[in-house]
């Protein structure tokens, strides 16, 4: 396979390395300089979700969402450890398939594409593809006779943050439709997919879905369809700070799984988690290049003299039109944590943050209260993989903040296994538990058993 993922790649950690250690190397390093442009740190060892998410719904094999992130280094990180991918354009088709991602592992969950895009999805390979109207069907039988098309369907996406079903998923009641059209166009059709919204709060909309789909499962029955795919979407929580746990999430999705398609169905299941994935691998360092004090005029109150007189602006050399613009797609609320530990008499003003671009919408935060900060001073933000990166402009003339990926070592260890191939080692049929292991050397083997225990490799 070309495209695999090498040590000049990304720095080699040590067991019990946080992102923090990294950053603090490289800030170390920028000090003596005075190039302090804004970066991130990814740690490539937190892909260990991925056997999170083997465990937490054993029956669902991933598709990771590249939308999300779509980082050399994430991108191929997951393809070593034999996750699948959802791409929704001709360019990350392109991508997974440079790095030697074979089309079975694709699907192409966009339900409105372009026409030459479809093509290109013929040309290379690429059968699965969603679909949820009639127009996308005439396009698809002229393009691609041979698609396996998947029906996407509408689903309740109210509680999340970040709704998709106002644009995407046919309602129920326009299924049989389109299931007829279809077959009258001789396309195949295997299965149905949906997405419950990004950052989901409430898993009984997976539940609903999951019936709604079986519902449509029946329908195709009537159009002489034998659907085998159900495709769950994303919507998977990023962060351990999140209101839910993939756990919970898992609690209900299973045994909606069982109840619905039941194991003797022959169903494949399949998600496309994305923010799941990346949310917390990447942490992103900003620098203060400007700043200004806000003088306060509290001469007509008797205010004692402890009431601070001026409050604080800091630019940063990262802003909304670059890594930030989560806060206006994303609906994020990112928060930074200071470099330097500020000593605890040292007087906190009320300060905003500002990126450095001539536009006044690029504020990264406002009534946060900070000690005094100097130009070349450092903030951190934590959780910066999802949604960040991926939309992020030269707007202005300033360019994305560059990745430093980390490994692990027993992360790597268990990668060039995958590399060389499993069937090699004789450990194979070893017993392990998922999730014994975490990156403990180890244990490294106990990873590449599990995914081969799980089908995935
Ligand atoms: C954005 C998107 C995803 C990923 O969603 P997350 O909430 O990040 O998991 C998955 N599938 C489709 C079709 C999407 O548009």
């Amino acid at each position: 396979m070309q495209g695999h993922i090498q040590e000049s790649d990304f720095m080699m950690v040590e067991e019990g390395f946080v992102s923090r250690d990294l950053m603090d190397e490289i800030i170390n390093n920028l000090s003596e300089t005075e190039e302090r442009d804004a970066f991130f740190v990814a740690d490539l060892g937190d892909v260990r979700k991925h056997l999170r998410f083997l465990k937490a719904m054993p029956r669902v094999k991933p598709f990771y969402a590249v939308k999300c992130n779509s980082s050399k280094g994430v991108v191929q990180i997951l393809a070593e450890l034999g996750a699948g991918f959802d791409c929704a354009s001709k360019a990350e088709i392109e991508l997974v398939q440079s790095i030697g991602v074979t089309p079975d592992r694709i699907i192409y969950a966009n339900p409105c594409k372009q026409i030459s895009q479809i093509k290109y999805a013929a040309k290379n390979g690429v059968q699965m593809m969603t679909f949820d109207n009639e127009v996308e069907l005439s396009k698809v039988s002229k393009s691609h006779p041979n698609a396996r098309m998947v029906l996407r369907i509408a689903t309740d996406d109210s509680k999340s943050s970040a709704r998709l079903s106002m644009k995407f998923g046919a309602p129920l009641k326009s299924c049989k439709r389109l299931l007829e059209m279809a077959s009258n166009l001789h396309l195949d059709v295997i299965g149905v997919s949906f997405h419950v919204g990004s950052g989901c709060t409430d898993p009984k909309a997976f539940a609903q879905a999951i019936a709604d789909a079986r519902l449509v499962f029946e329908m195709a029955s009537e159009f002489g369809y034998k659907m085998w795919l159900l495709d769950i979407g994303g919507g998977f929580p990023g962060t351990e700070d999140f209101k839910i746990r993939i756990e919970e999430i898992a609690d209900v999705v299973n045994p909606a799984l069982d109840l619905y398609f039941p194991k003797c169905f022959d169903v494949e299941i399949i998600a496309e988690p994305g923010r799941y994935y990346v949310a917390s691998a990447f942490s992103l360092a900003v620098n203060v290049i400007a700043k200004k004090e806000v003088l306060m005029d509290h001469s007509d109150s008797d205010d004692d003299e402890n009431v601070p007189n001026k409050i604080m602006m800091y630019y940063v050399n990262d802003g909304v039109y670059g890594s930030f613009n989560c806060i206006f797609f994303d609906h994020a609320h990112p928060k930074p944590v200071l470099h330097k530990k500020p000593s605890p008499d040292q007087p906190m003003y009320t300060s905003s943050l500002w990126g450095p671009t001539c536009d006044s919408l690029d504020r990264i935060a406002k009534d946060l209260l900070l000690p005094e900060l100097q130009i070349g001073d450092w903030l951190l933000f934590n959780n910066m993989g999802a949604y960040t990166i991926a939309a992020s402009s030269n707007f202005n003339g300033f360019q994305q903040s560059p990745i430093h990926y980390a490994m692990p070592r027993a992360a790597w260890k268990a990668v060039q296994l995958l590399q060389r191939g499993l069937k090699e080692t004789e450990e194979r049929e070893n017993v392990c538990t998922p999730m014994s292991c975490g990156w403990e050397i180890s244990d490294t083997l106990c990873f590449t058993h599990t995914l081969a225990a799980t089908g995935t490799i």
